[in-house]
């Protein structure tokens, strides 16, 4: 259905000639895009957004056209004595990319200085832009792997495994998410390779077995409340507002600051509905989906079959069948975590981001985009409104809507009659000396008794996995690090390893010091596995889960810990931030925080923002039911205005004096930043490099007279990862358009070469 006269990406209408061109990206790390001739037989089929085989070297690659350019061009590339080639073949019947979605990979490429390639592979399903051509064709059977025999003891592992414990890792793995798991999330999602399952196999201890695909997991979902028939007066004023922005021509951005339970789900729920009535489409964000399977639910329990879920955890073949049926229009409602910014429906009314202000939502790796910047720019574009729903949204955002670009909207009381719970810090300095390193204060211990004799759950969050994070030598002081990057190795004691939460690199516990042979070894850093332990040993009557990523390694392992909680088999779950995420649980009545100071010790400046919101957020897990709920957080910093406003659920005060404190160092809200890192693997070369490259921004700011500021060189808080020294630098800059066109000259023309490598990373949301 190509045509002759196509649009180009400004729109105009493009007519395709014999010796026309087009420009092609290829899913590489490289900025520029490539000028191949389109053979006259290919004119008919060739458009923008349609992938094609192009000789490339001495290879054939499959890359995206992004333009057509009608104008005659001479055989030779502008500028270059290099003889342009012909196109071989055209892959696709219809574009894979709209205008809109070309458009916006344009803009993402171009404002994080992206890789073209990269941002339309990011924007596709899996597979599509790989050299190799996949069908699509949905996958129907997976081999999984199965565990025949139980090994109960401790001993019998030992015998079992003998020194091979990557297969007694695999096992234990196995075993933790229920006894199966499918092949290919063992070795490409968990990194086990094939050998080592086969080894499992071979000692008669698993079976593989092919096994019918799933088609969709959501279905087995548990059944959902019903939507509440009316609404608050409060919601109502809320959905009125919301509603009369979508009708309008240029409905622009609305944030909805609503405390947790204040109904702001049901919300989106009837707008969306709107949405659909009026015949246009609407698209979900939410930060995880694994996390969110009852937010997931109550949309599924109103639009049925006419929603795609878009999930990491679906299979090729079901992402492709998701992503077609939007393409088509068979779904008008799209819902699904970051990348699903770029689901590809038409007429967009509107587009939803729950819990707006979580990290999850800014890509960590290139393209290193924010779901929520592409959101606003596709909404504008798309003449659809953006709503960004928060408890407690971004410093940003707020900005944002007290500034006035972000139309406020908020929800200040719960939509039930349940309260907000007593929030209570417990400070563990005065404890110390008749507490000493004990993981649960006497207040804790106390309140975790009380509801397991009433027969009440208890939530505990410690953000921080494994046993403990540091292995110390009492007599040299020697520390237990990972060799490949600056961070030291957590123990993880039922696994018997340690193991580097950056690069995955593990090793066995020595029985003493390497260095100097002592045998008494202390550990430090409690993280959740040895709070598990002292819980069991506290209360050994008790049923305790822990939920931390090394035990919901299979994609509906979280959904079976959480249903055994919902169903109150369960007095006690500990875990990570996953637990504060997104969860609806009754019976809950005591949640505590083990330790409240580990993300506030954070060399990032939001690191209080984030404790906040982590806090606020599994706060907002007690009293959901009939029974009030209570908050114990356990800190060494009890007078730090993070944990302080938290007491009174106070976010509009926290987020003042917090807005306030950024002033001075020039942070975000107050001005646009980006980190550029440099890295290598020789130490000296990088801090070489980063010197030249401040030296070089400087001077560069100052020939354009920018108002950009530098600041470092400086080592990364984590100076090296995976065998790569690093040392950044931040850029600041009072509006984006200062920071953008110095950020694309950096790309292009910076003096870091060589052996180092430089990574820019716009509007950053780590800094480590
Ligand atoms: P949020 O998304 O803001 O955390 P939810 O939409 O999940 O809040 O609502 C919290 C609870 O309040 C849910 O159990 C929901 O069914 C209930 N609820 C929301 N709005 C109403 C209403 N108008 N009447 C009765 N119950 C409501
Ligand atoms: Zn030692
Ligand atoms: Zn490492």
């Amino acid at each position: 259905m190509c045509c002759r006269d196509s649009l180009d990406l400004l729109g105009r209408a493009v007519k395709v000639t014999a010796r026309a061109t087009c420009r092609v990206t290829l899913a590489r790390p490289v900025l520029q895009s490539f000028v191949y001739i389109i053979p006259g037989e290919l004119t008919h089929s060739i458009c923008p957004g349609v992938r094609v085989r192009i000789p490339f070297g001495r290879r054939h690659e499959i890359g995206l056209v992004e333009s057509v350019d009608a104008r005659p061009k001479s055989m030779e590339e502008p500028g270059k004595k290099v003889r342009l080639r012909e196109v071989l073949e055209v892959l696709d019947a219809e574009p894979l990319l709209d205008d809109a979605l070309l458009r916006l990979c344009r803009w993402t490429a171009d404002y994080y200085v992206a890789p073209i390639g990269l941002v339309h592979r990011a924007a596709l399903p899996p597979g599509l832009l790989s050299s190799r051509i996949r069908t699509g064709a949905a996958q129907k059977t997976r081999q999984v792997v199965r565990l025949t025999t139980e090994l109960p003891t401790l001993l019998a592992r030992d015998r079992a495994f003998g020194k091979a414990h990557r297969q007694r890792e695999a096992f234990e793995v196995i075993e933790g998410l229920g006894g199966s798991a499918a092949l290919s999330h063992l070795d490409t999602g968990l990194g086990f390779n094939r050998s080592v399952i086969r080894g499992l196999r071979d000692r008669g201890l698993a079976e593989i077995v092919e096994q019918t695909v799933e088609r969709d997991p959501f279905e087995v979902e548990d059944p959902v409340e019903a939507p509440p028939r009316s609404l608050t007066p409060d919601q109502r004023v809320v959905l009125d507002g919301l509603i009369g922005q979508l009708t309008t021509e240029n409905p622009g951005i609305a944030l909805l600051r609503g405390i947790t339970g204040a109904g702001k789900t049901v919300i989106y729920l009837r707008l969306i509905k709107a949405a659909i009535d009026a015949g246009r489409s609407a698209l979900i964000l939410v930060p995880e989906i694994g996390l969110t399977p009852q937010t997931v639910a109550r949309f599924r329990a109103v639009f049925g079959d006419g929603i795609a879920v878009l999930h990491s955890g679906l299979s090729i073949g079901e992402r492709h069948d998701a992503w077609r049926a939007l393409r088509e229009g068979r779904k008008r409602v799209a819902i699904g975590t970051r990348s699903a910014v770029f689901a590809p429906l038409t007429d967009l009314g509107v587009i939803v981001i729950d819990e707006e202000h979580d990290g999850s939502y800014k890509q960590s790796e290139t393209p290193r985009y924010h779901a929520r910047a592409l959101a606003a720019m596709r909404a504008r574009t798309e003449g659809a409104l953006l709503v960004l729903g928060s408890a407690t949204p971004s410093l940003e955002s707020w900005h944002n809507a007290l500034e006035g670009r972000y139309q406020l909207y908020e929800l200040k009381n719960r939509a039930t009659r349940h309260q907000l719970p007593a929030v209570r810090l417990v400070d563990r300095r005065i404890r110390k000396a008749e507490n000493v390193g004990s993981v649960l204060s006497e207040e804790l211990q106390a309140a975790i008794k009380t509801r397991l004799n009433e027969n009440h759950q208890t939530l505990l969050l410690l953000n921080r996995r494994g046993y403990a994070t540091v292995q110390q030598c009492t007599a040299c002081g020697w520390v237990a690090m990972c060799p490949a990057c600056s961070v030291s190795l957590t123990w993880h004691r039922r696994r018997a390893r340690l193991v580097c939460h950056h690069c995955r690199w593990d090793e066995g516990v020595p029985d003493r010091c390497p260095e100097c042979a002592e045998e008494k070894l202390t550990f430090g850093g409690i993280g959740t596995e040895q709070v598990e332990r002292v819980l069991s040993e506290t209360y050994p009557a008790a049923t305790i889960a822990r939920m931390d990523v090394d035990t919901t390694g299979g994609k509906w392992a979280h959904g079976r810990i959480l249903r055994r909680v919902l169903n109150r088999e369960v007095d006690i779950l500990l875990g990570t931030q996953m637990i504060a995420k997104g969860l609806d649980l009754p019976g809950v009545t005591l949640v505590g925080v083990i330790d409240a100071d580990v993300g506030l010790n954070l060399p990032d400046f939001r690191a209080a923002e984030r404790t906040f919101q982590l806090l606020s957020q599994v706060a907002g897990r007690a009293g959901r039911g009939d029974d009030a709920g209570e908050v114990l957080i356990q800190t060494l910093r009890p007078e730090h205005p993070a944990l302080l406003h938290t007491l009174t659920h106070d976010y509009v005060s926290f987020a003042t004096a917090e807005i306030a404190d950024r002033l001075a160092p020039g942070y975000p809200p107050h001005r646009r930043i980006a980190n550029l890192v440099v890295s290598g693997r020789d130490e000296t070369s990088v801090a070489d490099a980063a010197e030249e490259l401040a030296e070089w921004l400087e001077s560069t700011i100052d020939t354009g007279k920018l108002s950009v500021c530098v600041v470092g060189p400086a080592p990364c808080p984590i100076d090296r990862l995976r065998g790569r020294w690093r040392w950044h630098m931040l850029l600041k800059a009072d509006t984006a358009s200062n920071l953008g066109p110095l950020l694309r000259y950096a790309a292009r023309h910076s003096p870091v070469g060589g052996s180092c490598r430089l990574e820019i990373d716009r509007d950053p949301e780590s800094m480590l």
